[in-house]
């Protein structure tokens, strides 16, 4: 017996509880894996509290990541004992996930523990910290220098945006913060390494197809008017990377800022992302967070609080990471 969050649906509803699973009732998978943590992101929040349609079968499992050690393979490349990540694959969504002790998934779908690497601090970088890590990635590959002007990071308080601002800066970028709450976190954004920071009021109002140049490129986990202003202030050549809808899945926008500025939308996607595209997005992390990140922007909880703060991510009101510790 396992001990499992486990989401149900009754009367349209889902419902979240602690409850015990089996390994026969485990799904399909060549390797089991002993978890020791997983994290709570945005879409395990629309998951767990039903916001969003993420999950169709039910029972289900949520936790679309997860850090642990393997229990058995049938694949070559995992033996016993071996550490490892998994984010992303439709885990957590479609096939049972990381919030229980145990886990069965598909080789594929794993990432071996990168050196100077643990389950707690993978799991404080997480899906959300990997896909700021695409995010940026996508920058450094469209060759924005480093002293060409600001990068704007919206929703710069939840995951994607804290890990996004701590890893542009320690590249040397300059970076603005955008938050909708920028009393109660103006110091840890400037801790994070943000240069300036900005309401995010600044950039949800109605904007004018173009407006004056602002930004060398933006990272965006909010989506809606934040992006569409965002975009029509981006520098003539400059990028916006991605990734996500936490103002919603609108983009109010027109197309001056891509015929007129050269200004090019990167798409980033963590989920089906490539094995080697993953791997070195590892790399990098390991490479660019400092101790003190994990210190600064991560907050552990135990599996029993997981449905309050899945409630609390909904809302915006859920700062940094969070470690769900199994
Ligand atoms: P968080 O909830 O941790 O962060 C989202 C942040 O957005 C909040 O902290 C808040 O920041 C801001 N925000 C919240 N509500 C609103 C609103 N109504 N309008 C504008 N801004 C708002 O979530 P994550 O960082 O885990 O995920 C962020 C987004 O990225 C989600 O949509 C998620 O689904 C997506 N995502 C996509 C991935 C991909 O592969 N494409 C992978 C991971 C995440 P503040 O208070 O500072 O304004």
């Amino acid at each position: 017996m396992y001990t499992a969050l486990i989401l149900e649906q009754h009367d349209g509803k889902t419902q979240a509880s602690i409850g015990n699973i089996t390994d026969a009732q485990l799904p399909a998978g060549n390797v089991t894996v002993k978890v020791s943590h997983s994290s709570l992101n945005y879409k395990d929040g629309l998951a767990i509290t039903g916001t969003g349609k993420i999950i169709r079968q039910f029972p289900m499992v949520p936790g679309i990541d997860f850090a642990g050690e393997v229990l058995s393979s049938a694949d070559k490349r995992y033996q016993v004992g071996d550490k490892v990540i998994l984010t992303g694959w439709g885990v957590g969504e479609t096939h049972w996930g990381g919030m229980a002790e145990v886990a069965r998934v598909d080789a594929d779908w794993l990432v071996p523990m990168p050196a100077n690497c643990d389950a707690a601090k993978a799991m404080m970088i997480g899906t959300a910290g990997l896909t700021a890590m695409l995010c940026v990635q996508a920058i450094l590959d469209a060759n924005i220098p480093t002293d060409t002007g600001e990068i704007l990071v919206t929703g710069a308080s939840g995951g994607v945006g804290s890990t996004a601002v701590r890893l542009l800066s320690q590249l040397g970028y300059q970076v603005c913060a955008s938050s909708g709450r920028v009393e109660q976190n103006h110091q840890l954004l400037t801790q994070l390494g943000a240069t300036s920071v900005i309401e995010r009021a600044e950039l949800d109002r109605p904007a004018k197809p173009l407006e004056k140049q602002r930004w060398a490129a933006v990272v965006d986990s909010v989506g809606n008017q934040v992006l569409a202003t965002a975009l029509s202030q981006i520098h003539y050549g400059g990028v916006a990377a991605i990734c996500g809808l936490a103002g919603g899945a609108a983009l109010p926008t027109t197309v001056m800022p891509f015929i007129l500025r050269g200004v090019n939308l990167l798409g980033i996607d963590s989920v089906n992302c490539p094995l080697p595209r993953r791997q070195q997005a590892w790399q990098s992390l390991m490479q660019l967070l400092p101790d003190s990140f994990y210190q600064q922007a991560c907050t552990t909880i135990e599996l029993a609080q997981v449905p309050e703060y899945a409630a609390r991510i909904i809302k915006g009101e859920v700062t940094g990471r969070t470690l769900v510790k199994l």
